[in-house]
């Protein structure tokens, strides 16, 4: 095992500033639009420099400075203001007070700690960089977590969404079924081929009812390594217990993808043996049996959508039992590997780096970084 933890990602330095734009002169004059927004620019600079300079006068500058500095560099520190009082309860005299008005910034700044790249680079990166060694040692051990974790059963899966309809999309081999290749940032990649006959209202659906899915998934999945194990769901916790670590990746069509660590311990969590029957091969099965069986029902009918004139759905509610009852599940597609050590050196199998830094990366995506919407909740006007 590797002393060093490796960080995933290069450390990089979260975008403070960048005074670019507001010191160039517009090369065309004609484009009064840019030249008022690089006067308006270097207007709120050369406010800001007199605010600065103001500061550096009074002294005010370096301390203030040095409170910002301590954020490290998140975009969007929360504000809070108040005081502390430590007094010694004996005697009533103070001990220490600590008021907010007296800090360079007049308040008190803290991290915002968002873990979304797109909210705040610098929060979300620390973010990242914990979720890594989290999952790290779960799958290793350290951090309070035995090394010995890393011989108990694991796997890395992947939970996929249905069809809704064909999409544009990159194949490996060939071009997208509409007869285009398609570059990386065009922006109908992941878009229906069919507007018209796209299953429109079962993919909101499908997303609307994923965290049940998953919720369904592991109640399977224990059923699953019980039955297999020769026992009772209710008696399983006495003999195994199941860990994981789940993340949802959203695809260009939307949909989200869960990919998760999932790992088998003894009666008492990460520090005791898994029994001889716990075997990677029967959490492998018992993932797949669970993700197959698992199904949820929409509550009540579904909404109706407008039909055009002669139209056909594209894809039927997903096994519909009986009319006006959706039952939503997991995609065909089932991916179970089982992860290796880091010093497993032979393709093929995932190793616990792999999977850290993957479950890290997109515990820091949402749906905005892959399909360039949706950043914010959505808000009703009326
Ligand atoms: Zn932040
Ligand atoms: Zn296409």
């Amino acid at each position: 095992m590797s002393a060093q933890l490796q960080l995933p990602y290069p450390a990089t330095v979260p975008a403070a500033s960048h005074p670019s734009s507001a010191f160039t002169t517009p090369t065309c004059p004609a484009d009064a639009t840019a030249s008022a927004v690089g006067r308006s620019a270097l207007e709120r600079r050369a406010r800001l420099t007199a605010k600065l300079a103001k500061l550096a006068a009074t002294g005010q500058l370096a301390p203030l400075t040095r409170q910002i500095a301590g954020l490290g560099g998140c975009a969007h520190p929360i504000r809070l203001t108040g005081h502390r009082t430590h007094l010694d309860t004996a005697t009533g005299e103070i001990l220490n007070h600590f008021d907010s008005d007296q800090l360079p910034a007049g308040e008190l700044l803290v991290r915002c700690g968002n873990r979304r790249a797109t909210r705040c680079p610098a929060c979300s990166t620390v973010y990242r960089y914990d979720t890594y060694q989290l999952i790290a040692a779960g799958l290793r051990g350290g951090k309070t977590v035995p090394t010995s974790v890393a011989a108990h059963p694991r796997v890395f899966t992947t939970l996929t969404t249905p069809g809704f309809g064909p999409v544009h999309n990159q194949p490996d081999t060939g071009r997208c079924p509409c007869g285009h290749t398609h570059p990386d940032n065009d922006r109908l990649l992941g878009t229906p081929l069919d507007p018209e006959r796209y299953d429109y209202m079962g993919a909101v659906l499908w997303n609307a009812h994923a965290p049940a899915l998953w919720a369904r998934f592991t109640t399977h999945l224990r059923r699953e390594i019980a039955k297999a194990a020769g026992l009772t769901q209710r008696t399983l916790r006495h003999h195994a217990t199941l860990s994981y670590a789940k993340v949802a990746e959203y695809q260009k069509r939307g949909q989200v993808h869960f990919h998760a660590v999932i790992r088998l311990d003894g009666p008492t969590g990460p520090t005791s043996t898994p029994p001889a029957w716990a075997t990677t091969q029967l959490l492998d099965h018992a993932v797949r049996t669970a993700a197959t069986r698992t199904r949820v029902h929409h509550e009540g009918e579904p909404p109706k959508q407008p039909q055009p004139a002669g139209h056909i759905p594209a894809s039927q509610p997903q096994d519909s039992e009986r009319a006006g009852r959706l039952v939503f599940r997991f995609g065909r597609q089932i991916d179970v590997r089982a992860i290796r050590g880091t010093d497993f050196t032979e393709g093929g199998p995932v190793t616990e780096r792999h999977v850290a830094a993957y479950i890290a990366k997109y515990a820091t995506k949402g749906a905005e970084t892959t399909t360039g919407t949706l950043d914010r909740r959505l808000r009703l006007l009326a």
